[in-house]
């Protein structure tokens, strides 16, 4: 065995082949999967290219570089078509996110004239996306493959792309991609540029097996998949592809050899590991493993054995680090609860100087996507807006580009060249041949005049920086630093945001805002709110209802939808999700809104660019894979129970209710009832799968409270329940205690939510040094909370829901901490209230005889460094009420 591990960010820790439950080396399982996967997709792409070998090959290049994309290809849960005979109406094939449009685009556009221009409409583009003929065979390829594709990305993204410590914080997923990537930038006139591409997503695929003799183990699983390809007369070979492949660690320098290089940034890196060296512990033994050849390096190094591996790859990565990022990161206070970023930096002295670029980088936001969202007041619309933003930014904005770059250069935009898009925002890479002259300019003027733009009354922020030369990578720090300057231009715009006067015109009855221009089954519409709902009557959120999900149990939440609502299903979104059974239900739904902590420093100490594309990656996957496990196990459960996908009642709903899911930024509604242990499930796994921690805000509201106050209030939340450093904080303590996953939770029964309630509701109970309400909970507390009132495993939660006494059990959980509350409230203005109260805790624990009673209510008082200054009554209150006001 070789001992090999990666250096996971920002968790700052190496977790070794095996370690994670799986043994890459020597996994002939693995490579099998592998073959049939990627044949698979071989004779999938000659089926669509009619065997033209040519397009068959543009189309398996694309459909490869999706294999490194997961986490945008399955987005949160895979689904199906599912049969419909029944209706007729249904003609298009209606997908649920913008990644799945974007997967059907980088193939339909090989096949089918669907580019775009300025006064393209919005209608136009979902329609010729939704009625390309293969989308079906394309879905077939997710479901038989689903479990393969899923093993051998988690394969590419624990696996270090060099196993060297002080090169292993990269994976072998970004470092293929990016090599792909570099491969186009590099060949403008390549002829045979989908080979050159799929030799470069490919040529360090060996590692995975065989660590020692890569290339050998790649052409291995070559021919393997060329014997496969033969026997199923594949129309692709690919002879091309594996001398490629051979040639990578060659004499002459091939293409795929100095991509390779560049995307590693080996240069760079080598200089400042040896660097490195000289200053860290164990410095000189790891020098000695450098300076042995091949196969003794890799003896030497395993030799090492697991501790000085692991300090050796810490040290180097923290001292490039320190010689690589700017000191304004490390200045930051919030930067010291990562125990990866250094205390002081120093400049390098092994600068390169770029020469020539040949490559930029588009960096893509819509700066005012939260006003944008909650503009709507239907969840219909609202789910599709959401929906809409990335899809703006991710395959609208690729189809302008890749538009632009085929009149330009007949060639295509490789679908490696989108590097990310979740959160509104979005970065394409595009070769320095779409523009001569003035780049910048160019580009951005790509993105000017368009009208479905100025009809959504929406704007993209574009801004541009240089990213590859032909010597050089940027870091991401350096990148982001020269877009970041453009954003004094953000409201230099092309058109000007209308501002409107009151009482000229008639006004949106949907919005009640900008002016009705248009009238629909009776409402009159601004322009916007037209658009969307135009839009988002078969999208978006019915979409997600109408789709067939592949869990351990195929489920499609419409079956359950229609037989409360019937076929008007769509007429009570919110009370579906709220978890209705029957229309006179009242049960409430809940907002669970979330985001990653300190994401754009995490994201600015960066050593390579690479890194930064693997901390990316890492967390747009982890989070979608924590909840789809989330998902999983609420649907066992109530398959437990119920025996039957028919029985997924709270699964279903919450499948509907994702309004947004994607990098650090979610956005969930879900039934109240099981609002608190799935967000505690799911963010205990994201936590862990990503490394990040993520502050959570919980409303919940009736189905017909306004959803976008609701929303508002969820979001003011989530802000106010992030753990900070305080205010002078003593040096004895560790501050990446601070770095904690933490959950706030509010009902609104009688009062409006929104932003201002949120805000005055916590000036009042959480004061200095008497306090009622936390608001920044440990995750962990919540959790124990929850097991104390059996409230946690979701069995518990499903039995409740189908329980024909669910009121008197709920009541019976709260009744202790509303009696407090009562309590509280009456003593609230009297001095020493406080004290009272908590006299009262003591009491009543005391007097109670029952031992969960006395157990919760000894929580409240339990001390956090030895004080009671704040006691989390409202907190815990909340939490169990949440349940309470779940059972209607
Ligand atoms: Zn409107």
């Amino acid at each position: 065995m070789t001992l090999r591990g990666k250096l996971n960010l920002p968790e700052f820790k190496v977790v070794f082949d095996g370690e994670d439950g799986k043994v890459y080396e020597c996994n002939i399982d693995l490579e099998n999967k592998i073959v049939d996967t990627l044949a698979h997709m071989a004779l999938i792409s000659c089926e669509i290219a009619k065997n033209d070998e040519k397009k068959a090959m543009d189309i398996y290049a694309d459909i490869v570089s999706m294999l490194y994309k997961l986490p945008m290809f399955i987005s949160y849960a895979p689904t199906i078509k599912k049969e419909d005979e029944g209706s007729k109406e249904r003609k298009g094939n209606y997908v649920p996110t913008a990644f799945e449009y974007f997967f059907i685009y980088t193939i339909a556009r090989h096949l089918t004239d669907i580019t775009v221009d300025k006064n393209t409409s919005l209608k136009d583009i979902f329609e010729k996306l939704e009625n390309f003929e293969h989308t079906d065979t394309l879905r077939s390829l997710i479901r038989l493959y689903f479990p393969s594709i899923r093993e051998i990305y988690e394969a590419l993204i624990n696996t270090p792309a060099d196993t060297r410590p002080g090169f292993n914080f990269t994976s072998l997923a970004s470092h293929l991609q990016l090599t792909s990537l570099i491969s186009w930038l590099l060949q403008p006139h390549s002829i045979d540029l989908s080979y050159l591409r799929v030799a470069s997503l490919l040529h360090d695929l060996g590692k995975l097996i065989n660590p020692r003799h890569h290339v050998a183990e790649a052409i291995n699983i070559l021919e393997k998949l060329q014997n496969k390809l033969k026997s199923g007369e594949a129309c692709i070979k690919l002879e091309r592809v594996k001398e490629l492949v051979a040639s990578h660690h060659g004499d002459s320098e091939s293409i795929v050899q100095i991509a390779d290089r560049l995307a590693s940034s080996a240069d760079r890196l080598t200089k400042l590991v040896n660097e490195a060296l000289e200053h860290i512990e164990y410095g000189k033994e790891i020098k000695e493993c450098f300076n042995k050849e091949r196969e003794e390096s890799y003896e030497c190094f395993t030799n090492l054995g697991k501790e000085k591996y692991e300090k050796a790859s810490k040290d180097i990565y923290k001292f490039i680090l320190s010689q690589v990022i700017s000191l304004e990161i490390v200045k930051n206070e919030e930067a010291k609860v990562f125990p990866f970023i250094p205390e002081k930096v120093e400049r390098s002295s092994n600068e390169i100087k770029p020469v020539r670029p040949i490559g930029y980088l588009v960096y893509i936001d819509v700066p005012s996507i939260q006003r944008f969202i909650t503009n709507f007041p239907k969840l219909r619309d609202m789910s599709f807006a959401s929906m809409l933003v990335d899809f703006l930014v991710t395959v609208y904005s690729f189809m302008l580009i890749d538009t632009e770059f085929v009149s330009k250069t007949k060639s295509r935009l490789p679908a490696e060249a989108l590097l990310s898009g979740y959160g509104g925002h979005s970065y394409i890479v595009v070769r320095k041949d779409i523009c001569d002259g003035d780049c910048y300019k160019k580009i951005k003027d790509i993105f000017k005049g368009i009208k479905l733009l100025s009809d959504l009354d929406l704007r993209l922020q574009v801004s541009v920086a240089e990213f590859a030369y032909d010597n050089y990578i940027k870091n991401y720090n350096e990148v982001w630093d020269e877009i970041r300057q453009q954003f004094s231009e953000r409201y230099l715009v092309d058109f000007e945001e209308k501002i409107y006067s009151v009482g000229l015109h008639r006004v949106c009855d949907n919005c009640g805002i900008r002016p009705a221009v248009n009238e629909k089954l009776g409402e009159y519409l601004c322009s916007r709110c037209y658009e969307i709902r135009e839009l988002s009557s078969t999208r978006g959120f019915i979409s997600k209802v109408n789709s067939t999900y592949l869990l351990s149990v195929e489920v499609t939440p419409e079956e359950i939808a229609k037989e409360v609502f019937g076929d008007n299903y769509a007429e009570y979104a919110m009370e579906f999700i709220a978890g209705y059974k029957k229309l006179e239900d009242t049960r409430y739904v809940s907002i669970i809104k979330a985001d990653g902590n300190r994401g754009s420093i995490i994201f600015s100490a960066s050593a390579t660019f690479s890194d930064y594309v693997d901390k990316s990656f890492r967390l747009d996957y982890g989070v979608k894979r924590a909840f789809y496990e989330t998902l999983i196990e609420l649907a066992n459960a109530e398959m437990e129970l119920s025996k039957s996908a028919k029985g997924l009642l709270l699964t279903s709903r919450v499948l509907s209710g994702v309004l947004y899911l994607g990098g650090d930024d979610i956005t969930l509604l879900v039934p109240s009832i099981v609002a608190i242990p799935f967000a505690v499930k799911f963010f205990e796994k994201a936590t862990q799968l990503t490394g990040f921690t993520f502050k959570v805000g919980i409303v919940s509201v009736k189905p017909d409270h306004p959803i976008q106050f609701a929303f508002q209030a969820a979001d003011e939340l989530m802000e106010r329940s992030k753990i900070k450093p305080e205010d002078g904080i003593s040096s004895t303590k560790n501050l990446s205690e601070y770095n904690k996953t933490s959950i706030a939770c509010m009902v609104f029964s009688s009062t409006l939510a929104s932003k201002s309630v949120v805000h005055s509701e916590i000036s009042k109970y959480k004061r200095q040094n008497n306090s009622y309400l936390v608001v920044t909970n440990d995750i962990r507390k919540v959790k124990e909370l929850l097991e104390l009132a059996k409230l946690y495993e979701f069995k518990d939660v499903v039995s409740l829901y189908n329980s024909e006494n669910d009121k008197k059990e709920v009541r019976e959980k709260l009744r202790q901490l509303e009696d407090i509350v009562s309590y509280a409230e009456t003593n609230f203005n009297t001095s020493n209230g406080y004290l009272k109260t908590l006299a009262y805790i003591l009491r009543q624990i005391a007097r109670s005889d029952k031992p969960y009673d006395k157990e919760i209510l000894k929580k409240l008082v339990e001390r956090k460094e030895g004080s009671l200054k704040e006691i989390p009554l409202y907190d815990y209150y909340f939490i169990l009420k949440t349940f309470r006001v779940g059972v209607g």
